[in-house]
C-alpha cells in the first residue's frame, strides 16, 4: 500500500502530524488546500513558544519544511469525501481518489466572515477574527467588535483591558448576550454599544481606517474611525461531509478522546477541527503529535507490532 496515514489539513495541526508520521517510517501523504491555513491571515503570531514574533505564513513554513526533511508527501486539493472499504480508508478530493491505512483529520476551522465589502482586502491588516490572537497590536487603539452574542463580548472585554476604546457594533435594538456578561462588560467604562447598526463597509486603503455604518432605525450612514475591527461571530466547522463517518458536537466540531481518537477506528483528528478548547497554534500542534502517534499505534497493532509510548523513546531504543 502507497499510504500508510493520510492526513488532512496542512496547517498547525496537520503539518505535526505529518512530521511525527513521517518520522516514525510511516508513508505519510498530507493533503490539504493550503499550507498555513488560519495562521495565514495573521502577521504577527507571539505566543508561539521559541518565536518571539513570527507570521503564521513563516511559521507553517517551517513546519512544511521539517515535515519535507521525513518525505511526507503533498497533494494540494480539497477533500469532498471519506469513506471507507474493509481496512482501508478512501480519500475523495476534486481532482483523484487516495488510500491509507489511518487518517487523521486536521482540516480546522474557518471564522465566519462578516461578509461586507472592503472585508477580504484588509484580512490581517486591521481585519481580525482572533482577538486574544490580535489585540495586543492594538494597544491604547481605538477598535470595533463586529458580532453578536457571548462570543462577541467575550473579545469586547479582553479587548477593553489593551484598546484605549472598544465599540461593540450590533444590528439588535438591544444588546444580545447573557445578563452576566452583558453586565460584565458594561461595567468597562471605555466600551461603548452601538446598537441598531449595519456594518456596511470596511473602510482603508493599506490599514483599516473607518467602517462605514446604517442607523436601523433613521437609515442614515456615519463613519466610525476606528484602527481595528474584530470580526467575532464565530467558527465554522465545515464537517458536513463527515457527519455519518464520525461523532460531532453541536457545533459540528469532531469529539475526541485524550488519544485524539474520533468515535472511528483509525480515524484520529487534532486541532481546531476537534471539540478541544482554546484553539491556538501551540495547541493544534501539540494534538498533532497526539493523533499521529496514536494513528501509528494503531497501525502497529494491526500489523501486530508492539506499541509506542512516545516519540523521543522509540529514537532511544534503537540506539541502545
Ligand atoms: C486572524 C487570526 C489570528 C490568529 N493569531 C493567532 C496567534 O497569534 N496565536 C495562536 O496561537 N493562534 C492564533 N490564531 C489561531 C490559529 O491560527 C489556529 O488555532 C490554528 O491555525 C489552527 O490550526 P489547525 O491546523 O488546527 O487548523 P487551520 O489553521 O484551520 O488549518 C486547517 C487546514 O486544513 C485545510 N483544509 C480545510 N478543509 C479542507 C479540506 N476539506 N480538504 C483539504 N484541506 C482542507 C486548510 O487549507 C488548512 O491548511 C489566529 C487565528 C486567526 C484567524
Amino acid at each position: 500500500m502507497e499510504n500508510d496515514v493520510i492526513i488532512i489539513g496542512g496547517a498547525f495541526a496537520g503539518l505535526t502530524a505529518a512530521i511525527y508520521s513521517a518520522r516514525q517510517g510511516m508513508n505519510t501523504l498530507l493533503i490539504t488546500k493550503d499550507i498555513g491555513g488560519q495562521g495565514l491571515l495573521t502577521t504577527d503570531i507571539q505566543n508561539y513558544p521559541g518565536f518571539n514574533s513570527i507570521s503564521g505564513f513563516d511559521l507553517a513554513s517551517k513546519f512544511q519544511e521539517q515535515a519535507s526533511l521525513y518525505g511526507v508527501r503533498y497533494v494540494y486539493d480539497e477533500v469532498i469525501n471519506i469513506s471507507t472499504d474493509g481496512n482501508l480508508f478512501k480519500i475523495k478530493t476534486f481532482s483523484g481518489e487516495f488510500e491509507s491505512e489511518g487518517l487523521i483529520l486536521a482540516f480546522g476551522k474557518t471564522p465566519r466572515d462578516l461578509n461586507v465589502k472592503g472585508e477580504d482586502k484588509l484580512k490581517g491588516l486591521g481585519v481580525s477574527y482572533c482577538s486574544i490572537c490580535d489585540g495586543p497590536l492594538y494597544k491604547n487603539k481605538e477598535v470595533a467588535v463586529a458580532g453578536a452574542g457571548d462570543h462577541a463580548l467575550q473579545a469586547a472585554l479582553y479587548l477593553s483591558t489593551v484598546a484605549s476604546k472598544v465599540y461593540v457594533v450590533q444590528k439588535g435594538s438591544r444588546i444580545s448576550g447573557s445578563e452576566e456578561m452583558v453586565n460584565e462588560v458594561k461595567a468597562h467604562e471605555n466600551v461603548v454599544f452601538l446598537t441598531e447598526r449595519e456594518i456596511l463597509e470596511i473602510l482603508g486603503e493599506r490599514n483599516v481606517e473607518s467602517l462605514l455604518l446604517k442607523d436601523q432605525k433613521s437609515g442614515a450612514e456615519e463613519k466610525l474611525k476606528i484602527e481595528a475591527v474584530f470580526v467575532e461571530m464565530g467558527y465554522v466547522a465545515k464537517t458536513g461531509f463527515i457527519k455519518d463517518l464520525v461523532t460531532l458536537n453541536a457545533s459540528g466540531e469532531v469529539i475526541v478522546d485524550q488519544f485524539c481518537a474520533t468515535s472511528h477506528p483509525g480515524i484520529y483528528a487534532c486541532g481546531d477541527v476537534t471539540n478541544i478548547p482554546y484553539k491556538q497554534a501551540v495547541i493544534s500542534a501539540g494534538q498533532g503529535s497526539v493523533a499521529a502517534l496514536s494513528c501509528i499505534n494503531y497501525i502497529h497493532k494491526k500489523r501486530g507490532k508492539g506499541s509506542l509510548k512516545s516519540d523521543w523513546k522509540f529514537i532511544d531504543s534503537k540506539k541502545s
